[in-house]
């Protein structure tokens, strides 16, 4: 948008598409006390009932807003409701207000002890920290008075500026008004760009403090796929952008399978799912199958492991929603951000680099073949023409793999790793002979070859699969494929991306599979190139200095297109 006085600022581009409105803030936090206000002791109870009454009140208005609200969104406005009642906190509160502190003061030491609780649990419980703040900033707003912290009303067209979105936040968007999302924390992973991804708008991530020079009001052009937000920029332009953007989401709307280029070379496109519901969904897409079935997902709360015949019953879910197609079910990825009682080492001083994924089963063997006994099973009642494939993650070393295919091809399984060890790139003309297909897990591919943790907002510039380095990865490893006659898939984010989709399958890739809402933006711009562009992105892309490089040489050779 060059423009003499345009000033642009950068952050991670998490879904693609642009937007030209003013900007609105998300209403500010309250202010925090830092020393409480003494209650006498025969005001306490009266205390403690006129901080229950402001919980009442902000839950009943949760449950309002989930009452009027579907799926997603109403589910997570029923647990933020939840966590407002939740009698544990409450205790707390209470503890702290017997004590002699004021009712807001007694709210924000409740809930720091339990922050520091689900900090120290790590993994997907410290990111849930986020909701518990928000719980306590809307109780100490209804407290005192004042409007609840949050989304503010709007009328017209708008660009939603934040710290970081609360969960009850991002799950009620009106994307009637918001047309796209900055935030100045957050990563690729965090919650405002899942649900960004959901509700399919535009969303840049972990844009710094900079973020903050942006007064209301202030008329912003924002590119999704180059994470840019940019300050006076020129008019027609933006608008001529936000029109071919529109344009070009209108094909999404219209594409229909099978993928394929512009001149007709064909690859998978599949979903990622994490159980029967998710599968039930990616099959109301033009999805031909399913790429990564995240079996974890169905036992983070699990306090035992599930014997075999319930374990066959999950697993049969999700087939019974593609009964016809392809299914690749991932075994146990627990340990790291996703820790599961019964399979996780209790503490480990670096859990992303500890015993997490295939290395669990090293010491406690029978877990994975418990879990592939239950695969076979559930395998065992889909029709013939079904394939069932299934991969191992963290696959690190060609005797892993080895071993892992024994145990598969024991139980008729068809056998594959994920790619998402840098080692396993390298050394993939050494895995592959043992396997029949393997899946490049880009997220954490970007993890371990950036060495930057896919959760760190401050990181969220490396944590980037442009980033040339896991392209060159992606690249060899899809040389060796060709050799070794073994297909290639993606199935982190950046097959959800779709000019990176491009460059992929410019690369070599025989499929991609993502998440259910990214399929049809994918399938549509495939659909506008053909396999010799797709060829010259993925060039453009992997001789680039940097990820922000890639991403713009590949944007502008696309946009030539046009
Ligand atoms: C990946 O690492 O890219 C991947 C698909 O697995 P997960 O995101 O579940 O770690
Ligand atoms: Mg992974």
């Amino acid at each position: 948008m060059g423009n003499a006085s345009s000033h642009s600022i950068k952050g991670t581009g998490v879904v693609a598409g642009v937007a030209y409105a003013p900007a609105v803030w998300v209403r500010p936090r309250p202010d925090l006390p830092t020393v409480g206000t003494p209650v006498g002791e025969d005001q306490r109870e009266a205390e403690f009932e006129r901080f229950t009454e402001a919980a009442l009140t902000v839950a009943g208005r949760l449950e309002t807003r989930a009452a009027g609200a579907e799926g997603n969104a109403a589910e997570v406005l029923t647990a933020t409701a939840g966590m407002v009642k939740d009698r544990g906190w409450h205790k707390a509160v209470r503890k702290n207000i017997n004590s002699g502190n004021n009712a807001e003061y007694a709210v924000v030491g409740a809930t720091d002890k339990f922050v520091a609780m689900f900090e120290a649990a790590g993994g997907i419980m410290a990111e849930r920290t986020t909701d518990l703040k928000d719980v306590r900033d809307r109780v100490i707003a209804q407290l005192r008075g004042e409007p609840e912290p949050g989304l503010p009303t709007v009328t017209g067209e708008a660009v939603l500026l934040a710290d970081d979105l609360a969960p009850a936040d991002t799950a009620t968007l009106d994307t009637a008004h918001i047309k796209a999302l900055v935030t100045e924390l957050g990563g690729p992973t965090s919650h405002t760009a899942i649900i960004a991804r959901q509700l399919d708008i535009p969303c840049i991530v972990a844009v710094g403090a900079e973020l903050r020079s942006i007064e209301a009001g202030t008329q912003v052009f924002l590119d999704g796929s180059l994470g840019t937000v940019t300050l006076n920029a020129d008019e027609s332009e933006a608008r001529q952008a936000v029109a071919e953007y529109r344009e070009f989401a209108a094909k999404v709307a219209q594409w229909t399978g099978p993928a394929q280029t512009k001149d007709g070379h064909r690859f998978q496109l599949l979903a990622n799912v994490a159980d029967g519901n998710a599968a039930r969904v990616a099959a109301d897409t033009e999805a031909e199958g399913i790429g990564l079935y995240r079996t974890e997902m169905s036992f983070l709360s699990a306090t035992e492991e599930p014997t075999v015949d319930e374990q066959a019953r999950i697993y049969g879910k999700v087939f019974a929603a593609f009964p016809e197609s392809k299914v690749v079910v991932r075994t146990l990825d627990a340990g790291s951000d996703k820790p599961i009682s019964y399979a996780t080492m209790e503490s480990e001083e670096n859990p992303a680099l500890g015993v997490r994924g295939l290395r669990i089963a090293r010491d406690n063997e029978s877990l994975l073949t418990r879990q592939l006994d239950a695969i076979a099973q559930a395998a065992a009642e889909r029709s013939d023409d079904a394939a069932t494939w299934v991969m191992a993650p963290m696959v690190a070393t060609p005797s892993e793999a080895k071993w892992f295919a024994r145990l598969c091809r024991e139980r008729n399984l068809t056998a594959g790793a994920m790619i998402e060890v840098p080692a396993a790139a390298l050394m993939a003309d050494t895995i592959m002979p043992h396997l029949d297909f393997v899946s490049i897990g880009t997220n954490d591919l970007t993890q371990y070859t950036m060495a930057a943790d896919r959760l760190s907002p401050q990181l969220a510039y490396l944590t980037d699969p442009w980033q040339p380095a896991v392209l060159r990865l992606i690249q060899h490893t899809c040389v060796v494929g060709r050799d070794h006659n073994v297909p290639v898939g993606v199935c982190g984010e950046a097959a959800a991306d779709p000019m990176l989709a491009g460059v992929l399958v410019g690369l070599g890739v025989n499929s991609l599979s993502c998440a259910a809402t990214a399929i049809a933006g994918v399938g549509a711009q495939l659909a506008e190139l053909t396999r010799e562009d797709c060829e010259k992105i993925a060039d453009l892309a992997v001789s680039a200095e940097s990820a922000a490089e890639a991403r713009e040489a590949v944007r502008d050779y696309i946009s030539a297109l046009a």
